[in-house]
Formats: C-alpha cells, structure tokens, sequence
C-alpha cells in the first residue's frame, strides 16, 4: 500500500466513524486546488466544474484572493458588528454601486441572506398594513430552492427537503414559474412580497423569462408588494451580467446573494433599495460573524479581479461557442441529452434519466459536475475557466455520451 492510499483509507474511516451522515459522497479525497482543477490524494486530476457549487468564482487558490486573505489575516480577522471597519464599508459601496441606491447587510451563507429577506418581508408587511401578523405572506415559485433554514425551507416546496421539519414556518404560497396569472391569482390583503430565484438552480437550471420578470415587477408595483430576487447561485457574474436580472432589465427590491461573493470564503449579502433599506433598525435584526474583516477582504478581492480582468465580459464571450457545442451534443445524443438550459456558466444538461451514473462516469474521466434536482446535470466552470477548459469539457461529455450510446 502506497502512502498516498493510507492517507485515503483514513480519511474515509475519520468520515465514516465521525462526519454526519447527511451528504452521499463520491469515494475520491480532495487535498489542493489551482484555477479550474483539483486534485485528489492518489494524484489524480479533475476539471473542477462543480466549482463548489457555484462558489469559486475565481477557481482555487487564485493569487490575488489567497494574497488578500493572508494579508488581512495578519492584520485583523473579526471585530463583530460592534464596530465598523474598513472593508465591509468598501464592500458595501461596491454592491451599491453595482445594484443601486440602497443599503447592505451582511450574513455568512445563501440560508442566511434568504432568512433576511423573508423577515424584511414581514418588516414590510406591518409598514403596509399598521399591525402585526396581518401581512406576512410571501409568494414563492414551485420547485424554488431558498436554503435550508426554517423560512427559507418553508419556501422551497419540496418534499425531500421539507420531510420530517414539519410544521413549517406559514405564510408562503407557490405560483408556476414563468405564469404570470398564476402568481397575481395569489395575491391578496396578506401578501407582502413577491420571493423567485431569477434562475432556480437546485431544480435544475430554470431560468425566469425577462417578460416574467418584468411582469412581476409590475404586479409588486401595483399592490405594494416586494420583489426579492434570490440571487444565491445565478448571481455574481455566473450568467456573464453581474446578477442575472440584470439581462431582463428589472430593478428588484431586495436581493439575496452569497456562493459566488467571496470566492470560496463565506459570506452572504442581502442588498435592499433605498426606499425599503431602513425596515430594519438598531436591534431588529443581527448576526455575530456577518462581514468580518477577513470575509469581507475575500469578497473585494473577488470584485477587484471582475473588474481588472473584466472577467464578466469574458464568461460572455467564452460561453458562446461553449453553449453551441453543448447544444451540438444535445443534436448528436438527443436520446440521453434532451435539453441545455441556463446561460454564462449556469449551465443545466437535462437528461433523459437518473444523473447519477452519469456524474460517475464523467468524475472517472476527469470532470466533476453537480447533479440537480429532476435528472438534470449542473455544469458550473469557474469564471475564470479557459476556453481550452470549456472545450475540454465538451469532450469528455461527449465521450461519457458515447460510451452509453
Ligand atoms: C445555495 C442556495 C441557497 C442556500 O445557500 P447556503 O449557503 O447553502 O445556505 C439559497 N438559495 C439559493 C438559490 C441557492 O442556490
């Protein structure tokens, strides 16, 4: 036995014996990172195209963002909210600039920022109708995904998901995406806000259309009513706009962003216009680690290294050809590959059947993907993935296709 084996078997004994036993994982040991590969503990390579589930925007261990974390980390790591300091005020200001006139509050997870939301929501319920609990309901969409946290699980209607937490948290109804009547037909006295992924991702890559968008825009309009946009996982350049309603040309109330915003460092953000930023007040709402120092120094060297590689403008120029051959698969296996949704680097291949060899398959030849809900297959490259990388990609799908045609 090779050392390199030990040090596997080991691991997966420390699992088994001690880790909780709620994820299923693959039997590979991942021990170091650089851009879009990752390697396991027997030497072994892989495209990382799970980018840890839309997280490492930048790939791994990206020297500007392991630069700005060792830096900080010698300086000043957490104060709590007790105080201010510089960078999450600099963060702040970015997200503003980049979102509109508005304000910022800062969490440590998707689950995080969507529980936020949901109590801005609420907030705003009894700014709307002078009295608690007379306002509180939030429509959500079938099959979203808003985290696993009680007001965000409340609002993802799924039955694996909400199985054994009942009862749940009241007040959230569920329209059809992309049916507009089937969401104002929800609406009454009690609604407070309006809460859609603007591309759901764990259900497997559904994207709002910009007319669905716009219209729900309308209808918060009309009847004073919130939109929230759960900007978790399409957000954060992945669609190659920096939130993806950006490419519909709406301007949503409140916003939920984490996974992408510190490249691989938690933090979360909910962003919220001006007009409604001042719903929460001195005690209303609070966490301990939301925004250190170091979290926050992560999430502007994200930012920086958008902006100095204009990297957005990259995932857009990239995905093109990217998109066009994983369409051509789709022509050339339409038997097992039916559909690709999604947009940038927010890719869902929909197949005909159970994902799961599938995501095998494509593991053993060097290419890690993410499996969604309803047989669909998420493929979700860093941002800073090459087009050699996204090619290379193609192939080893294409070979997985073709082995079980
Ligand atoms: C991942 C995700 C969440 C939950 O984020 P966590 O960091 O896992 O709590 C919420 N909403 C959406 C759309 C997500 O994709």
């Amino acid at each position: 036995m090779n050392q390199s084996s030990i040090i596997r078997t080991s691991t997966a004994e420390l699992y088994d014996a001690n880790v909780m036993k709620n994820y299923a994982r693959p039997a590979i040991t991942l021990v170091r990172g650089r851009g879009a590969q990752v390697w396991d503990d027997a030497g072994n390579s892989y495209l990382d195209f799970t980018s840890g589930i839309a997280v490492s925007a930048l790939g791994h261990c990206h020297p500007h963002w392991v630069a700005a974390i060792q830096r900080q980390a010698g300086e000043l790591i957490h104060v709590s909210n007790l105080f201010r300091h510089p960078n999450q005020g600099e963060l702040a200001r970015r997200i503003v600039g980049q979102a509109g006139p508005g304000r910022v509050f800062f969490c440590n997870s998707g689950g995080e920022a969507d529980e936020a939301l949901i109590k801005l929501s609420r907030l705003h319920g009894v700014a709307k109708s002078g009295e608690e609990g007379k306002c509180f309901k939030v429509i959500c969409a079938k099959n979203a995904f808003h985290g696993r946290m009680f007001g965000g699980m409340s609002a993802t209607p799924q039955e694996k998901i909400q199985k054994g937490f009942r009862p749940l948290v009241p007040g959230f109804v569920f329209g059809e995406l992309n049916n507009l009547q089937s969401f104002a037909d929800l609406i009454d006295a009690q609604t407070s806000a309006i809460l859609v992924e603007t591309i759901q991702g764990e259900s497997g890559i559904h994207p709002c259309t910009p007319e669905f968008l716009r219209g729900l825009r309308q209808l918060c309009d009309q009847h004073n009513l919130l939109l929230m946009l759960d900007e978790v996982q399409c957000g954060l350049g992945r669609t190659g706009k920096f939130y993806a309603f950006e490419h519909a040309g709406v301007l949503p109330d409140a916003i939920a962003m984490a996974k992408g915003l510190g490249g691989g460092f938690p933090i979360g953000a909910i962003w919220v216009r001006d007009r409604f930023a001042d719903l929460f007040q001195p005690g209303s709402h609070g966490t301990t680690f939301g925004g250190t120092p170091l979290a926050c120094a992560a999430g502007l060297a994200v930012l920086d290294v958008f902006a100095r590689d204009n990297l957005l403008e990259l995932v857009r120029t990239r995905s093109g050809p990217w998109l066009e051959a994983l369409a051509k698969l789709a022509a050339e296996y339409p038997a097992q590959l039916t559909a690709v949704r999604g947009r940038g680097y927010l890719v869902g291949l929909q197949l005909a059947s159970d994902p799961g060899p599938y995501v095998n398959a494509l593991r053993e030849r060097g290419l890690l993907v993410v499996s969604a809900g309803g047989n669909a297959i998420r493929v979700l490259p860093p941002l800073i993935a090459t087009a050699e990388e996204l090619a290379r990609s193609v192939e080893i799908l294409r070979a997985v296709f073709a082995a079980k045609a």
